[in-house]
């Protein structure tokens, strides 16, 4: 089911699709590429595709959709209201979830918006697992606070728990025993944890934090975005889901839950996303928003077009062989470079491939942006584009401090079915030589920094001209090869 197995014994992820569109790609000499990284400010961010090899910036809404997806895109019933295609839309989540109401939102963070202006008041407290960016900043943005218990494997680069996005149960009971349930707007839980590198939850874990919210009489939310890679790892690595469908898993996690939302930029593989529950009051108070900040109840943001791709593509998401490629590609990726000594986050996740800058160029100090620099550094060598997921993606505090991050990550991003195996090899390739050269590699600073979100629009300088060194070694080693 997951892994065919080759006579010579190799691991190898085959994919169970066939590839019947393509897009060409370019490759940029390094000389080049040093200009295009010159021109965004060394920010990922701000570079141009047309200069981009493989992008692996994200899994946002770059996921490649399936035939059926495509062609279901070609039936949509258009309409402002009432189309047909939002009822199919309506009564696929309604099957898949077991839910009886449905509010469609633009995408995941709308919803975020909808369900904290809900639910979250001034001085309440929402715990979870952890926080994905746009999470928070709703959160805080209405006056609540957040309190992340991620289990202490989840902070560990390196470890072989199977479940490093479970939320710590006995700090979740010491909270409520210290602040009062009454002061919880609820408890969140993250699908294949998104900022700590596509880590999973057990359904176990669910199930004991839903005996807690309903002792307490707490909501608990659960956030679906990266769904398909939670039920992917749940269904390999947990012993209770070894014998259930992905549609049983789905709907086991889907009943402890009292409210369910997503981005469908990631589950469904198409652009959108929706609120799902069976509790009327809560609809009837969410719904209200639906209107005002996304659209007519029966569209809520979305082009009826992408509401058909998504209808088909929440139904591939209950198929193994739709959604196994990305975890199996991302394993394998991560596999190869640990193999090689390259310093990466393990066990491997869902969403891409983490490398550790801290390790990586550890002569690289926390304040000249060790991730910053090393995502700069392998577009320089590959045309691969990473993102930076350390100091620089924090911000700045009141008085002007950095705040130095947790981890120090680039984020290699497998958007789903897009990559093939060989360009998987190229950016390993590329990665190992950037590490046995990586001394090369030196610091960051900024040359404009925004106050909010700096690492979506600030650009940078290199603290030396280090990519000079870097562009000569790469063309002593390689030669003319682009
Ligand atoms: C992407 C993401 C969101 C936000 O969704 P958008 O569609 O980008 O607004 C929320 N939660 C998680 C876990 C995500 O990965």
């Amino acid at each position: 089911m997951s892994h065919v197995k080759f006579y010579s014994g190799e691991k190898v992820p085959l994919e169970m699709h066939k590839v019947r569109i393509v897009q060409k790609l370019n490759i940029i000499p390094i000389e080049e590429r040093l200009e295009a990284l010159k021109e965004a400010g060394y920010n990922t961010f701000l570079l141009r595709n047309r200069d981009v090899f493989m992008d692996m910036l994200t899994d946002s809404g770059v996921n490649a959709m399936s035939d059926k997806q495509l062609a279901a895109m070609m039936e949509a019933d258009d309409s402002y209201a009432g189309s047909e295609t939002y009822v199919k839309l309506e009564e696929k989540v309604q099957e898949i979830f077991g839910t009886e109401f449905f509010l469609p939102a633009h995408q995941g963070r709308a919803c975020e918006n909808i369900i904290s202006k809900t639910f979250v008041k001034p001085g309440s407290i929402a715990v979870m697992n952890y926080h994905f960016t746009t999470t928070r900043s709703h959160i805080v943005i209405n006056g609540g606070i957040v309190e992340e218990y991620l289990c202490e494997e989840g902070y560990e680069i390196n470890s072989d728990h199977p479940f490093k996005g479970n939320l710590d149960i006995e700090k979740l009971k010491a909270l409520i025993a210290e602040k009062g349930a009454e002061n919880i707007a609820f408890v969140r839980y993250e699908a294949g944890t998104n900022l700590i590198g596509g880590q999973p939850f057990s359904l176990a874990n669910l199930q004991e934090a839903r005996k807690v919210c309903d002792e307490h009489g707490i909501i608990l939310v659960l956030d679906a975005s990266l769904l398909a890679d939670n039920l992917y790892f749940m269904k390999i690595r947990e012993e209770q889901c070894k014998d259930m469908s992905i549609r049983e898993i789905t709907r086991a996690m889907a009943d402890l839950s009292d409210i369910i939302y997503f981005s469908a930029r990631k589950l469904g593989c198409a652009r959108g996303g929706g609120i799902c529950t069976n509790n009327k009051e809560y609809y009837i108070k969410m719904r209200e928003l639906v209107p005002l900040y996304e659209g007519f109840l029966t569209y809520g943001g979305m082009s009826v077009r992408e509401m058909e791709a998504l209808t088909v593509g929440l139904e591939e998401t209950m198929d193994m062989n739709m959604i196994n490629q990305g975890p199996l590609f991302i394993e394998y990726m991560t596999e190869e470079l640990f193999s090689k000594g390259i310093p990466v986050v393990t066990p491997a996740g869902g969403l891409g491939c983490h490398l550790n800058a801290k390790e990586f160029v550890k002569h690289i100090p926390q304040h000249e942006y060790p991730a910053a620099a090393l995502a700069a550094a392998l577009f320089l060598v590959s045309g691969v584009r990473g993102m930076e997921r350390g100091t620089m993606s924090e911000d700045r505090d009141e008085n002007g401090a950095e705040k130095l991050a947790d981890m120090e990550l680039v984020r290699l991003a497998l958007p789903r079915r897009v990559f093939t195996l060989s360009q998987v090899k190229y950016a390993v390739d590329r990665i190992v030589w950037l590490y046995e050269n990586r001394d090369l590699i030196g610091g960051m600073k900024f040359v404009e920094e925004p106050k909010i979100l700096r690492f979506f629009l600030g650009k940078l300088d290199t603290a030396t001209d280090w990519p000079q060194d870097l562009l000569k070694k790469f063309r002593e080693d390689f030669g003319d090869s682009l």
